[in-house]
């Protein structure tokens, strides 16, 4: 979401506060949590237009009392028993809640699932419709029922509790007050909705489900990058230096967070299998990796990082670049240029939201493979600034191996005998046998019919 529209919205929408990053995350000298209080946001809904629960017209939480989980045979909507409603206070906001009770989570999950649903809808530039809208028109929320795991479905979002290390619930983490797992949830949805899902039973879906665990993690990474406590200890502990090739080291305290894991993988598409997750990290790499060249690029275009600089971080590994003298002339540049970095990573961040909008809007769900998702991410930045990143992305993916598979027609090469077209006077090639064709003399080219007609 840009700048702008956000500033736009603190002035007239409703508040919340939700934690940007789960409150077990503990600083690494053991002082406490690294994010211990709430940060304020604001949906774009107006106190006006809130309901009770919360909830408004696209979505309502129902704080459920003894649900059993959601099945095959048992979904939405929910009829049983609920707590009342939560309700905002006098001003219609709803920042008062004590971070300490249980209407406070039920309201952090609606206001999250709002607030990514707010960012991604501007980089779509449109209403995203729900995938269930021919069953439900508003998405359900169940915040805190008695169970050690959560799930999304078909019109609902359902979560319980993190798990002890013996085994039981542990009710101090609870998952509908994780950011990323909820926006990660809200991803999958936001891709049922805007690519939809293969229709074939021939077709297997292997780069499919990749595509999709990767776009619940990088919608997840860029509404964190929302949080200004996010991107400021983001950058202050990196100073900038993000290319996420052995990065995890230098992101501190944030390498706990999942997303942020997720973002600095260094892996390829041959350290991976079949498996969603772990075939959706060269995907998710390669694209937060574009991301990060963008930035990269703008810090040089603002003299704020040398070009020689930039080059020697990017490449990496497999090089002799010193990596402490790398990270020491980071540290120098960032040092004084705070300000001008941040708002640096938070144009990117901008770009790399509406590249993913622009390129999920275009592509089929059917027989997808990751070249075609290069494709459209080449084909979504010639839209967006005319081509300006284009040797970026292919840089970035061809490090991650993404490349046509290797029996793809589209490595099959065509001899022009293959086409059928002239190979001398008055004759042509078809089906490898010679045939008279008087309609093609064509123009020739050393002895050849021009690649033009082919
Ligand atoms: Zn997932």
């Amino acid at each position: 979401m840009s700048l702008e529209l956000d500033r736009r919205l603190a002035d007239v929408g409703t508040r919340f506060r939700i934690f940007p990053q789960p409150r077990f995350l503990q600083k690494a000298d053991g002082s406490g949590p690294l994010f211990p209080e709430p940060e304020l946001v604001t949906v774009s809904v107006e106190p006006g237009g809130m309901q009770a629960g919360p909830g408004d017209d696209r979505m309502f939480v129902v704080d459920a009392i003894g649900k059993l989980p959601y099945n095959s045979f048992f979904r939405p909507p929910f009829r049983g028993a609920a707590r009342p409603p939560v309700r905002p206070g006098d001003d219609g906001h709803f920042d008062h809640l004590d971070p300490a009770s249980r209407e406070f989570s039920a309201a952090t999950m609606y206001a999250t699932v709002r607030r990514v649903l707010d960012i991604w809808e501007d980089y779509f530039g449109r209403t995203i419709q729900w995938h269930f809208e021919s069953d439900f028109s508003r998405l359900e929320l169940i915040p805190l029922i008695e169970w050690d795991n959560a799930q999304s479905g078909y019109g609902f979002l359902e979560f319980g509790f993190g798990r002890k290390p013996n085994g039981t619930i542990d009710h101090d983490r609870p998952f509908c007050e994780n950011f990323d797992v909820l926006a990660h949830e809200l991803g999958h949805s936001i891709i049922f909705a805007e690519v939809g899902v293969p229709a074939s039973p021939f077709d297997e879906g292997i780069d499919y489900g990749g595509m999709h665990e990767s776009a619940g993690d990088l919608v997840a990474i860029v509404a964190s990058l929302h949080f200004h406590s996010v991107v400021d200890l983001l950058l202050d502990s990196t100073k900038g230096n993000l290319l996420t090739i052995n990065g995890l080291d230098r992101v501190g305290e944030l390498s706990d967070s999942r997303e942020i894991r997720v973002a600095l993988n260094s892996r390829r598409m041959s350290d991976v299998g079949d498996e969603p997750h772990d075939r959706s990290l060269p995907l998710t790499g390669a694209i937060f990796d574009t991301m990060v060249e963008v930035f990269q690029q703008d810090l040089v275009a603002r003299k704020l990082i040398s070009d020689d600089l930039r080059t020697r971080s990017t490449n990496l590994p497999g090089t002799s670049q010193d990596l402490v003298e790398i990270q020491a002339e980071f540290t120098a540049a960032y040092t004084g240029n705070e300000a001008a970095f941040k708002d640096s990573l938070l144009r990117a961040r901008d770009y790399l939201g509406r590249l993913l909008a622009v390129t999920w809007g275009n592509i089929s769900p059917d027989f997808l493979t990751y070249h075609g998702i290069l494709r459209a991410l080449l084909q979504a930045d010639r839209e967006i600034t005319g081509g300006d990143n284009v040797e970026i992305i292919r840089a970035c993916f061809a490090w991650r191996e993404i490349a046509p598979v290797p029996t793809s027609l589209l490595l099959r090469q065509h001899t022009i005998a293959d086409c059928g077209v002239s190979l001398g006077k008055g004759a042509t090639v078809a089906g490898g046998r010679a045939v008279a064709d008087p309609r093609i003399p064509g123009p020739r080219v050393n002895g050849v019919t021009s690649a033009a007609r082919i």
